[in-house]
């Protein structure tokens, strides 16, 4: 009875097997014909300053602060791809925003400092520059202010990053669709207050008149029209995230979600959106590891209003979420009890260390202000029982403080500040090994259309060149299409 069962089986074999050798030369004619996909929709999120670290100690806060997990990890990680890539600078191991953002935007090593300028002296074009001249939209979104070192690297050419107002006028050139962020100051003309451009030229006026819409705060942002929008929302930098509340200033995430709703507005070519939050790095190199991380949970929360859009759009849309390097060589660690020979007992960073860092609710630089210019041992104590509420600080820091001494060679942004910092790693069994940029690798996670390329170990200058690729095949697919 089972003999005839199995011969049937036979001829269904051959059919499946038929069907197969099909559908593979099927396939395989597809891929000769058609160039697989490129992205019509790029993301490329920054979190200046970060590296694996701070997204992990932020990961670990969020989960045992809040029970929440990072769109970053659980979301762009875990469904994409993730990489390395290293962050040396042409003439440096320990880059600067500057070449840094220049390696990812253009593609070539810089020098410390250059901004769209390769080492050799040739000026690149750029990753936006690029999608521009494709048809595509652009836009810029950061919290530090737009003439900084990383948006000005993806839209201009300087060989100086402190050239601000050539890099506005750079900005009014190359005409990016959005343009989100602090720095009102460089674009006023000499004469009024707050100005600290050098000429008398109104670049509010000037965008304009090219049709943009200027906004100056939240709520204008939330109700901006039109295809292009100028949105200055501080004369400076827009306040860190711990101190934002109160403000008019937008997040990250509210810039991300206004800048999505103006692109995706009867947009049939696509867009490449760069969206940065520079305070990871402000906040490290004051030490300050309370507004750290409230900064990248807030750059994360941007990262998840970029993954709603792909979810909407998961054939045409790639995400990146990467950093230009790491800052200040931060971790939890294991510490003596005490400073002693005789008392080798050690001390552990636990999730109790996580509930301190959350008591705290102003950032060091807002807590250096309240100490003024010349602190008295009667203000620091005060400031002590106002905001820094279980924390002790240990007498010879206070006297550091007092005199605002400088604590090591390599921690130099401002001795008080640094002092306060130290003051909380100690309370914390947390460590800085500096107050600058060191050369880590950092991560680069990707999703979506292309992310593959962004997988393993590779140079910072490749994330340019795997852009360059796709948005290369994307006008080659164009061009065919007419
Ligand atoms: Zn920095």
């Amino acid at each position: 009875m089972r003999r005839p069962a199995k011969l049937s089986l036979l001829p269904v074999l051959l059919i499946a097997g038929v069907a197969l050798l099909g559908a593979a030369v099927q396939s395989e004619r597809k891929a000769a014909s058609v160039p697989p996909p490129s992205p019509k929709y790029i993301f490329i999120f920054l979190s200046d300053g970060a590296g694996i670290t701070h997204m992990e100690i932020t990961r670990m806060y969020s989960r045992i602060i809040h029970n929440e997990g990072l769109n970053v990890v659980d979301k762009i990680m875990k469904q994409g791809s993730i990489g390395l890539m290293t962050t040396h600078a042409a003439n440096s191991l320990s880059t600067d925003s500057a070449a840094a953002a220049t390696a990812l935007a253009s593609g070539c090593k810089a020098k410390i400092g250059a901004i769209g300028s390769c080492e050799d002296g040739t000026i690149p074009k750029t990753v936006l520059e690029i999608a521009k001249e494709n048809g595509m939209r652009i836009g810029l979104i950061t919290n530090s202010t737009l003439y900084d070192a990383s948006p000005a690297a993806f839209a201009g050419h300087v060989p100086d990053r402190t050239l601000y107002g050539p890099i506005v006028d750079q900005y009014l050139k190359l005409e990016p669709d959005l343009l989100m962020g602090g720095g009102r100051d460089e674009f006023l003309p000499r004469s009024q207050p707050g100005s600290r451009r050098k000429d008398d030229s109104d670049m509010i006026g000037a965008f304009v008149k090219r049709g943009y819409v200027y906004v100056a705060d939240k709520n204008e942002l939330a109700r901006a029209r039109g295809a292009k929008v100028l949105g200055l929302f501080s004369l400076g930098e827009i306040s860190f995230e711990i101190d934002r509340h109160g403000t008019n200033e937008p997040s990250v995430s509210d810039m991300t979600r206004a800048a999505i709703r103006r692109l995706e507005e009867g947009n049939r070519s696509g867009f490449v959106l760069f969206i940065e939050d520079e305070h990871v790095d402000s906040a490290a190199h004051l030490l300050d590891i309370a507004s750290l991380i409230q900064e990248y949970r807030e750059f994360d929360r941007a990262v998840g209003v970029g993954y709603e859009f792909y979810l909407r759009h998961p054939e045409e849309t790639l995400i990146l979420v990467t950093s230009d390097h790491e800052i200040g060589g931060l971790g939890f660690t294991q510490a003596l009890e005490e400073l002693s020979v005789v008392n080798r007992k050690r001390i552990a960073a636990t999730e109790q260390d996580f509930k301190k860092i959350q008591s705290i609710k102003i950032s060091l630089k807002k807590a250096a202000e309240i100490l003024g210019p010349n602190p008295t041992a009667e203000a620091v104590d005060q400031l002590m029982r106002d905001h820094f509420n279980g924390f002790i600080m240990a007498p010879d820091l206070k006297n550091m403080l007092l005199n605002k001494q400088v604590v090591a060679r390599n921690l130099y942004t401002n001795p008080v500040v640094n002092c306060l910092g130290l003051m909380i790693a100690n309370n914390i069994q947390a460590y800085w090994g500096t107050t600058a940029h060191t050369n880590q690798p950092v991560f680069v996670a990707a999703l979506g259309v292309g992310s593959e390329r962004f997988r393993g170990y590779q140079d910072n200058t490749d994330f340019a060149k795997h852009l360059f690729a796709l948005l290369k095949k994307k006008m080659v697919a164009r061009e065919a299409e007419r």
